[in-house]
């Protein structure tokens, strides 16, 4: 029988290893997109938002005396994932990268709901707080992407077929 505070550093651990692959992927994302300038600045923005929730999480681990080391069998998986979903760099690869950003959002809000019930079940409070805020800024981001994928793929479908170059990234 695991201890809850073991299953609680674990899973904050996995939340680490999950926001250093959102930081790869959007500065994947945010290097290749040319003329798409909101979503280029959104997603700018998130990768500020994304090293400083790496950070809280570290802090919270620190404070609960361990550490983030233990990390790559799970990199391993969310990289596989979304070389799955927004790995191709096809001609709509912005669209499907919105499409993987989107998905990768909800992963986060689940795992965020997850850890933020779990940290306060076992009496970390100030944890449950972190993930909290955190939590926030991934639904913002989401609903930012619900808000302008539409418009994105609008935009990405009259450049394609007006044959022009902006269209794919
Ligand atoms: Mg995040
Ligand atoms: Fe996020």
């Amino acid at each position: 029988m695991a201890d809850i505070n073991e299953i609680v550093d674990q899973w904050l651990r996995d939340a680490h290893a999950m926001e250093e692959q959102a930081e790869q992927m959007l500065k994947a994302q945010a290097q290749r997109i040319e003329n798409y300038p909101d979503l280029k600045a959104r997603i700018e923005q998130h990768i500020g938002e994304t090293q400083s929730q790496r950070e809280r999480l570290e802090a919270c681990l620190k404070t609960r005396g361990t550490t983030t080391s233990s990390v790559k069998d799970v990199t391993g998986k969310f990289t596989a994932m979304m070389q799955g979903i927004g790995g191709v760099f096809a001609g709509d690869e912005v669209v499907k990268g919105s499409l993987a950003s989107y998905a990768f959002e909800h992963m986060e809000i689940a795992s965020y709901k997850i850890l933020a019930a779990a940290a306060r079940t076992a009496g970390d409070e100030q944890t449950a707080t972190v993930c909290e805020d955190i939590l926030r800024e991934e639904e913002a981001m989401a609903s930012w992407l619900s808000d302008n994928m539409g418009s994105v793929s609008s935009t990405y479908l009259r450049r394609e077929a007006g044959g022009s170059d902006a269209a794919k990234r």
